[in-house]
């Protein structure tokens, strides 16, 4: 394929990009968001190698659980939603 580390190199990767995510296999992105129970900003990692995910997480700074989902759109994030569980 010639994929050097030339000055074509930049064509070559935006085009690997169009049909595969340029990291495959670490999909951890980070994200920040306002705690719904206490309207903290706080950060988690996100792995998007799965696709749509709901999981609960407790905030790391009021410690209630927050059910969290959301889904991916070509390795990007889709719609991100946040509730507290109780
Ligand atoms: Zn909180």
């Amino acid at each position: 394929m010639g994929c050097t580390k030339t000055s074509s190199s930049w064509a070559c990767f935006a085009k690997n990009e169009r049909s595969s995510s340029p990291y495959p296999m670490t999909d951890l992105v980070e994200h920040s968001f306002t705690c719904p129970a206490c309207w903290a900003t706080i950060s988690m990692l996100l792995d998007f190698s799965e696709g749509a995910q709901t999981f609960v997480e407790d905030c790391e700074v009021c410690c209630r659980p927050l059910l969290i989902s959301f889904d991916t759109k070509a390795g990007e994030l889709g719609e991100f939603r946040v509730r507290s569980e109780d």
